[in-house]
C-alpha cells in the first residue's frame, strides 16, 4: 500500500511529537529543521565543565512524553528516566522570609501557615478547586480543537457548561488570589503561575489558576539526565521508527497548489508533493514568511506575544546549602514588575529571579564544588529595545539582590557565562518577537485567538506547536501535536 506523504517544518519538541504519531499513523515523515540539531528551544550546550539545559527547566505531565513511547510500542524506560521530586521550589523574600516547598500538599500548607501565616486551609482549598478546574476544563480547553463544531457538542463541553458558575472564571488571576488568601505572599506565590504562559496575573484571567494543579498535585518532575533529554530520546525514538530528518534545512516557502499544501521550498531546492504539511515553526512567520500572497489570519498573528526570557547560565565555583533544584528570589514589588514587562516593555529594576540548579540532582552539570546556575527574568518580547542596555542593567540587578539575599558576594564566583535574550531566540528558533509561549493570554478571549491546528484557507496545512492552540510551554505542545495528528486522516 502507497503511504501517505506528510513535512513537517521544525524538530522542536511539536514537531518530533507529530512526526511519532503521524508515523504511528502510517505516513512517510520527512522533517526539516533549520538548525544542525533537534529540539528548538528545549535544547543544551556545556561550557567549561559545566552543562545546562538552555530552555524549559520545570518538567510537568511526563505521561504526554510517555504516551508517545507507549503509542509505538516502546517502553519509555528503554529511552527516558524521570523522577518525581519531592521538593517543588524554594521561595525567597527580601525580609529573610524562606520558604521550601515540599510535594505534598498537606506538608506545603502547613509550611505556609508556620512560614507565612497563611492558613493552611486556605492552601489545601485552593488546590483542590485547582483539581476541579484542571478535571473540568482542560478536556474542553486543552485535549480538543476549540475549532470544530463537534468539540462544542462534546460530553467533556457539556461538564464544562454545567461546571462553568463554579469555576471562578471571572475576573484576574490576581482577583481570584486576593479572595483565595490572607497573606500577600501566597497571592503572589500563586500569581506567579502566570508566568508559566508568559502572562501577566494582573490581566490574565483567574481561569489560569488550573496551572498550580499540576505542579502540586500531579507532580513536578525531572528526567534524570536533564531536560534536554526529552527532546533527545523523543529524537531517537521517531529515527527509530523510520521518521527522516534533513537539518540545516530551513524552510523558506510553502508552495500552495489548488488551494491545498503541495511542497516546500529550502534552501537546497524544492522538495517531492506531499499529502500534508505541518507547520512546527511559528505561526506567524509561517503565514508571512513561508506563504507570501495568500490571506493571513491578521486578528490572531497582530495579538500582543507572551513575555519572553532574559536568561543568564553561570557556572559559580561555590555550592549552596540554602539552595535547591527550583528556586524563586521574589521582587518587593511584583506589580510594578509586570507593569514594566508588559506597558514600558522594558525589566524591572527589583526583577523576581528564577535560579535553577540541575547539579543539585545530577551532579556531574557541574565541576566538583561548583554549581549551573540557570537565570530566568521575565523580559518582554522584542519590540526593538536596546538589549544590550537592559542585560548590563539587569546583571548588575541580579548579582546585587542574589548577593543581599544570600549574604554572599556572587560576583566573584561566576567564572562561565552565556546570555541568552528575546532576539537570540527569535533568531534561533524563528519565535515571533522572540515571545517564549507564541500569544500573550492577557485576555479572557486568549484561548480563542491563538490559531487552530489547522489552516481555514488552506487545505492539509496544519500547525503545531507552543504558538497555536492549546498554547505554549512542553505539555501544551505535546497536546497540540496530538490534536493536529488526530484531525488528519
Ligand atoms: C528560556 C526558556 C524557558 C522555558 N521554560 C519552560 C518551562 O520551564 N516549562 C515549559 O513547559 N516550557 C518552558 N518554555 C517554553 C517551551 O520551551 C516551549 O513552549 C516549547 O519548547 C515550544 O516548542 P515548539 O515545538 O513550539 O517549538 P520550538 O522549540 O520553538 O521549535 C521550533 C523549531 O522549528 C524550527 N524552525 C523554525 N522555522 C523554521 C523553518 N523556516 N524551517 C525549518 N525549521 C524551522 C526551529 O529551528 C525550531 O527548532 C521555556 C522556553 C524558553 C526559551
Amino acid at each position: 500500500m502507497k503511504h501517505k506523504k506528510v513535512a513537517v517544518i521544525g524538530a522542536g519538541i511539536g514537531g518530533l511529537a507529530v512526526a511519532i504519531r503521524l508515523r504511528h499513523k502510517n505516513y512517510d515523515v520527512e522533517v526539516y529543521e533549520a538548525n544542525a540539531y533537534p529540539g528548538g528551544k528545549l535544547t543544551a550546550f556545556s561550557q567549561s565543565g559545566f552543562r545546562f539545559d538552555a530552555g524549559p527547566s520545570l518538567f510537568t505531565l511526563p505521561r504526554l512524553v510517555d504516551e508517545l513511547f507507549e503509542l509505538s510500542g516502546k517502553d519509555p524506560r528503554d529511552y527516558f528516566e524521570y523522577i518525581r521530586l519531592d521538593e517543588i521550589c524554594r521561595y525567597f523574600w527580601e525580609d529573610g522570609t524562606e520558604l521550601i516547598v515540599p510535594a505534598d500538599v498537606q506538608e506545603f500548607a502547613r509550611e505556609a501557615e508556620k512560614t507565612l501565616g497563611e492558613p493552611a486551609e486556605n492552601i489545601s482549598r485552593y488546590l483542590s478547586q485547582s483539581r476541579l478546574k484542571y478535571e473540568v476544563l482542560s478536556g474542553l480547553f486543552l485535549e480538543d480543537s476549540l475549532h470544530k463544531f463537534s468539540t462544542w457538542l462534546s460530553a467533556k463541553a457539556f461538564k464544562g457548561y454545567l461546571n462553568l458558575p463554579k469555576m471562578g472564571i471571572f475576573g484576574t488571576l490576581n482577583e481570584a488570589n486576593e479572595k483565595a488568601f490572607k497573606t500577600s505572599k501566597a497571592v503572589q506565590m500563586f500569581n506567579r503561575y502566570a508566568t508559566y504562559n508568559g502572562s501577566d496575573p494582573y490581566q490574565t484571567p483567574a481561569t489560569m489558576s488550573i496551572i498550580p494543579h499540576l505542579e502540586y498535585n500531579v507532580g513536578a518532575f525531572f528526567p534524570k539526565n536533564g531536560m534536554h533529554d526529552i527532546t533527545q530520546s523523543l529524537y531517537r525514538l521517531a529515527k527509530d521508527l523510520g521518521v527522516r530528518f534533513h537539518f540545516n534545512e530551513k524552510v523558506t516557502e510553502i508552495i500552495v497548489k489548488d488551494g491545498k499544501a503541495d511542497r516546500i521550498r529550502t534552501e537546497n531546492g524544492i522538495s517531492e508533493a506531499f499529502d500534508a504539511i505541518v507547520s512546527n515553526m511559528d505561526v506567524t512567520p509561517t503565514y508571512r514568511k513561508l506563504l507570501p500572497g495568500h490571506p493571513h489570519p491578521d486578528r490572531i498573528l497582530d495579538q500582543p506575544k507572551s513575555g519572553s526570557g532574559l536568561i543568564f547560565y553561570w557556572g559559580i565555583k561555590k555550592e549552596f546549602k540554602t539552595l535547591g533544584l527550583h528556586n524563586i528570589f521574589f521582587s518587593d514589588d511584583y506589580k510594578t514588575e509586570f507593569e514594566y514587562q508588559f506597558n514600558k516593555k522594558e525589566i524591572y529594576d527589583d526583577p523576581t529571579i528564577y535560579l535553577n540548579i540541575t547539579s543539585k540532582h545530577q551532579p556531574t552539570d557541574a565541576p566538583e564544588g561548583c554549581e549551573n546556575w540557570f537565570i530566568l527574568l521575565n523580559a518582554p518580547a522584542n519590540d526593538r529595545q536596546d538589549w544590550q542596555a537592559i542585560t548590563e542593567k539587569a546583571r548588575k540587578n541580579v548579582i546585587a539582590k542574589l548577593s543581599r539575599i544570600l549574604r554572599c558576594d556572587i560576583s566573584p564566583l561566576i567564572v562561565s557565562e552565556e546570555i541568552l535574550d528575546p532576539v537570540m531566540i527569535e533568531h534561533r528558533t524563528s519565535s515571533d518577537q522572540g515571545a517564549l509561549y507564541g500569544n500573550s493570554s492577557n485576555n479572557k478571549f486568549a484561548a480563542f485567538l491563538r490559531h487552530p491546528n489547522f489552516s481555514k484557507n488552506i487545505r492539509n496545512l496544519y500547525f503545531v506547536g507552543g504558538s497555536v492552540h492549546p498554547g505554549g510551554g512542553i505539555p501544551l505542545a505535546l497536546s497540540s501535536a496530538k490534536i493536529a495528528a488526530d484531525l488528519m486522516a
